[in-house]
């Protein structure tokens, strides 16, 4: 058998370690080049020692010595900051997890879609930033992107031997986060402690506190329609507590396909990474009888501002899902700062995409690395200042 070159970009996180945990299974099956992380050196060397990896990179410049003597003696090499991490995604691999979190995902993943790989996504930041460009990227390389988002991953293989033409509709599940239940008043006093856990999910910090707000399933509506290229009237959200219905794709002739499974991320990185087989995983099965139940209800447009941004940026186009992201990563850094509330987050991304609709010179501009880049930039800015006001 020969074996795969894998590559995982944010090795380090909850998607790069469930990503290792299905590696490891079965290692002799792939040949690791490059693992990634950021300020977690210990579990990056430890990772690349045991994975045989030719090379580790962490994002941060400054942390190079600390790994370059994590990694003495391996025979892994070591490497950092932001130019190490595209070096490192030109190197030729069969198959890349991008599973950096945030905006710093496009460059890397940009550069590994121009080597013509397979490209599994998780940063569905990127998709928000620069869709189109993903997408052209992809298609003039001859790469192959992968969805890796548990609900978009159930889409697409809701679509296996079907033409997107014969779709409705795409319905994305929420579990509705940490405060689904809580009363509407108390959702502005809601703690850093209390977003950071997720009633069904287990997941980096920063998508379990955008879960609590919606803004995890803004990005994903977003996602939605860049992946599949329906029009966003075509896409759905139900809020769905249990979080086994993933998604549900429908056709024209009124059918519905749900995708079930238990909510565990290995389920959608395998699908992805023994694509288009199937293979076993080490994932729980769902026993229907014992559930019993599952609900369904409309998502309260009330609870969760960030739905209906969603929609109007993507009424907008252009450069404003840049926009809205950044906004989004930025009013996220100052609510776990302590700086604004839980509740001022969406009330920053709303004043953000208000002032920034205008500037139609920068918002219609063409969708280039550079330009998402500064818009990216301009964004956080104008964030910074919508949150100063609000003090
Ligand atoms: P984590 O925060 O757990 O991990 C993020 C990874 O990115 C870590 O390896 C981290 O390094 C690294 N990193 C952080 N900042 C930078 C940077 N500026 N440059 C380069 N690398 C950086 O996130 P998750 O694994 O939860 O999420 C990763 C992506 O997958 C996100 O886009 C998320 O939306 C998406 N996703 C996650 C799901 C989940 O279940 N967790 C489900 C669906 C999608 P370090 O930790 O060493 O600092
Ligand atoms: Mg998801």
């Amino acid at each position: 058998m020969t074996m795969r070159k894998i590559s995982i970009f944010g090795a380090t996180g909850s998607i790069g370690q469930n990503t290792i945990d299905l590696i490891r299974r079965d290692q002799r099956a792939y040949d690791v080049v490059a693992l990634t992380g950021g300020a977690n050196i210990a579990r990056l060397a430890a990772d690349a020692i045991a994975l045989k990896a030719d090379i580790a990179v962490t994002a941060y410049e400054e942390r190079l010595p600390d790994l370059r003597a994590a990694l003495e003696g391996s025979g892994v090499e070591a490497a950092a900051g932001e130019a190490a991490l595209i070096e490192a995604a030109t190197r030729p691999a069969d198959w890349i997890m991008s599973a950096i979190v945030g905006a710093a995902g496009l460059a890397p993943g940009l550069k590994a879609l121009e080597q013509g790989t397979t490209l599994a996504l998780a940063n569905k930041e990127s998709l928000v930033c620069a869709g189109g460009l993903l997408m052209q990227t992809a298609l003039r390389h001859g790469a192959r992107l992968l969805p890796v988002d548990s609900e978009h991953s159930a889409v697409f293989q809701g679509l296996v031997g079907e033409e997107i033409s014969a779709v409705e509709r795409i319905i994305i599940t929420a579990s509705g986060g940490a405060f689904r239940d809580w009363p509407l008043e108390d959702l502005q006093k809601a703690t850093l402690a209390e977003a950071s856990s997720h009633p069904n999910w287990d997941m980096g910090q920063r998508i379990t506190i955008d879960s609590a707000s919606m803004f995890n399933k803004a990005l994903e509506v977003i996602e939605t329609k860049e992946f599949f290229g329906v029009a966003p009237e075509q896409i759905e959200v139900l809020v769905h507590p249990e979080s086994m219905v993933h998604a549900l794709v429908g056709f024209r002739d009124g059918a519905l396909m749900a995708h079930l499974g238990a909510p565990d991320m290995r389920h959608a990185i395998g699908y992805a990474l023994h694509w288009p087989e199937r293979k076993d995983l080490p994932v729980a099965r769902l026993d229907l009888a014992e559930i019993g139940q599952l609900n369904f209800t409309a998502p309260d447009t009330a609870r969760y501002p960030a739905l209906q941004q969603a929609y109007d940026v993507m009424q907008r186009g252009g450069l404003m899902g840049a926009v809205f992201n950044a906004a989004k990563e930025k009013a996220l850094d100052l609510f776990i700062a302590g700086q604004i509330g839980f509740t001022e987050m969406a009330e920053v991304t709303a004043a953000v995409l208000e002032r920034m609709e205008a500037q139609s010179g920068l918002i219609d501009s063409a969708m280039t690395l550079d330009n998402v880049t500064e818009i990216d930039h301009l964004a956080r800015q104008e964030a910074e200042r919508a949150a100063a006001e609000r003090r």
